[in-house]
């Protein structure tokens, strides 16, 4: 299996504004995110969800393409959500 496939498989993208970021995802508000597809760094950020400036070591403006077609760059930042809220909402979504 190529590593490129493995790394992209599974990534997602949300548009804010009509421009699209990386989903960064973590365990809950005050964990380190999963590894950065763009540094392979897992990032600490405040515990708020949402969009954050990027935190990566990285000199050049790297760039993924993800499975839907989708391209998103590294120093747009990402969206960073937690898996605990995200449950949480939908939670009380459910409930109505
Ligand atoms: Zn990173």
């Amino acid at each position: 299996m190529s590593q490129m496939l493995f790394e992209t498989a599974f990534l997602e993208s949300e548009s804010l504004q009509g421009h699209a970021f990386l989903v960064l995802w973590r365990n809950t508000p005050k964990s380190r995110t999963d590894a950065c597809p763009y540094c392979r760094k897992r990032h600490l950020h405040t515990p708020e969800d949402g969009h954050r400036s990027s935190h990566c070591p990285l000199s050049e403006n790297k760039k993924l393409t993800l499975p839907h077609g989708i391209t998103v760059h590294a120093f747009d930042g990402y969206i960073i959500k937690s898996r605990t809220l995200v449950q949480t909402e939908a939670r009380t979504r459910d409930r109505g």
